[in-house]
């Protein structure tokens, strides 16, 4: 019988539980358990794949190919193991399953209510994730506790409390404990607060992590104990980690948060397993130099818009005992005609996916730059249109080439619809999305990056390289290195007399993981590295 752990949120949002529940699932790992996470997100829209990235950062893609939260990503990258449609569920879609139901007639003429039907559609997708093989489900609730929205969630997951028996359940309420200068502590009374609030609903928190900018004294840690109504020992706390937040199981761990959880649940296993986790992050705190990578895109101004391209990057730093300096360069400073400076001091070059029209042209001026100086380049998605783009202008002379979504009437539509695409009404989830495969040409860079000849990546587009300029394109010299098993798609191109120029219709960001660096990332960075000397 599968074990179920909460994490909820309180006080304020962003506190990074995303990440602590991925260190716990990180934690039960390395204790060999077997475990699922989900992600549950109170808002409204069926997934968060229409939604802007200026309000929720980057999409993450399963391989089953579902547009899903960023939090799968850390899932992912933390504990290895893949997410799928299961793992990922909004408000929206508890709804939307749940009214498609009472439009079939299948509650035989009941009133249709928030307690019980659409908690036991909640409670029915946490299930679905205890398999028979799973130990342990981690599921982590969206938002902060006191919205309005995730009250739902919130007496769904203590309804499951009572129906499993509390040992089989436990609750962990992430808090923030502000630092108020004039006073010259750390402040409970938010947590405090935050967790009345859960009490209110019936769930009482088994271990609270609080997130704080100092340490927490022996005073706070009986303040909270006593107030929050938690065990002192399952007062943990969460300091803003100086280094990576792969740090974070580690903190975890020192603080007794694995064994806790066993102690809750019964469960006899060894000792965590760390070691290689440790080694990892010690390969990521002591680099030995650092790399300095230009990221050319359209959200410059947003962290989290780039999530796992920038973790992606630096585990591919890390593969080399290398830091790595993301500069955000907005696409707009090559619009000009002049190559910005900061670009100048670069070891390579990435133009990232995107959409619509804005700093398109920038972009291709930067690869152009890139291309014709042997900086080393990668293009991911947009990036490798825009390459195809540059390429078809300036070494095949397409004068005004350009991809149908940015300019429909061009001369040259290098890139363009796909034939499925032309028939989509709705934006929603209809995309070209998930796990496809591709096989590598012998002797390019991609071969040698994935020491494999077919490969499975993770799409998320709608437009394609044009087959009708293959020829031209191929015959000026531009590598076709990575196509669908069928031939029918371009999904990687490679410039081979340059140091290092590979360009990729997937997003292979998705899938680097930190003890598994992704091999394109690696020989990036590897190539940049070899440029800075
Ligand atoms: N806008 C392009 C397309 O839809 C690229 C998408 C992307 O970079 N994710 O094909």
């Amino acid at each position: 019988m599968a074990k179920f752990i909460f994490v909820t949120g309180g006080v304020v949002s962003s506190l990074g539980k995303g990440i602590t529940a991925a260190s716990i699932g990180r934690l039960l790992i390395s204790r060999g358990l077997r475990i699922r996470m989900l992600k549950m997100d109170p808002y409204l829209n069926v997934d968060p794949g229409t939604m802007s990235p200026y309000q929720h950062g980057e999409v993450y893609v399963t391989d089953d190919g579902v547009e899903t939260d960023l939090d799968l990503g850390h899932y992912e990258r933390f504990t290895g193991q893949p997410t799928s449609r299961k793992s990922s569920v909004t408000s929206g879609r508890i709804y939307w399953d749940v009214l498609q139901k009472e439009r079939r007639g299948d509650y035989l003429g009941h009133t249709i209510q928030m307690i019980p039907h659409i908690t036991d559609e909640i409670k029915s997708r946490v299930r679905a994730l205890a398999e028979p093989e799973v130990d342990v489900v981690v599921t982590e609730i969206g938002g902060t506790v006191g919205d309005i929205e995730g009250l739902t969630f919130l007496e769904a997951i203590r309804q499951i409390g009572l129906e499993e028996g509390r040992d089989n359940v436990m609750y962990i309420h992430m808090t923030y404990l502000p630092f108020i200068r004039a006073a010259g502590e750390l402040k409970t009374k938010p947590s405090q607060q935050s967790v009345a609030k859960l009490r209110e609903i019936g769930i009482i928190p088994d271990v609270l992590v609080c997130r704080s900018e100092t340490p927490l004294t022996e005073d706070i840690r009986r303040k909270l104990s006593l107030f929050c109504n938690v065990p002192l020992h399952a007062v943990i706390e969460e300091i803003d980690v100086r280094h990576t937040i792969y740090e974070v199981p580690l903190v975890l761990a020192e603080q007794g948060l694995d064994e806790i959880i066993m102690v809750h649940f019964r469960l006899a296993r060894p000792g965590a397993k760390l070691g290689p986790w440790k080694t990892m992050v010690d390969a990521i705190v002591h680099p030995e130099g650092t790399v300095k990578i230009g990221v050319v895109g359209k959200y410059s101004e947003l962290q989290d818009a780039y999530k796992s391209l920038h973790e992606a990057l630096r585990h591919g730093g890390a593969a080399h005992r290398q830091s790595v300096q993301i500069v955000q360069i907005s696409a707009e400073a090559f619009e000009s005609g002049q190559i910005p400076d900061e670009a100048r001091q670069m070891d390579g070059l990435l133009v990232p996916g995107g959409f619509g029209k804005r700093g398109t042209e920038g972009k291709i001026a930067a690869i152009r730059y890139a291309r014709e100086n042997g900086i080393p380049f990668f293009g991911i998605c947009l990036g490798l249109q825009c390459a195809v783009i540059e390429y078809a202008r300036h070494v095949c002379g397409l004068e005004g080439a350009h991809s149908t979504e940015i300019d429909p009437a061009t001369p040259h539509p290098v890139v363009c619809l796909m034939e499925e695409q032309e028939k989509v009404v709705d934006l929603g989830g209809s995309m070209r999305l998930g796990a496809w495969p591709c096989v590598l040409r012998k002797g390019s860079a991609a071969a040698r990056a994935y020491g494999a000849d077919q490969i499975s990546e993770r799409h998320r587009h709608r437009y394609e390289v044009n087959n009708r300029y293959r020829p031209q394109l191929e015959a000026k010299g531009l590598v076709l290195s990575g196509l669908s098993p069928d031939g029918h798609l371009v999904e990687m191109v490679e410039v081979p007399a340059h140091p290092w120029f590979v360009a990729v219709q997937f997003h292979p960001e998705l899938k680097s993981q930190p003890l598994l660096p992704h091999p394109l990332f690696r020989d990036f960075i590897g190539a940049a590295l070899k440029r800075r000397g």
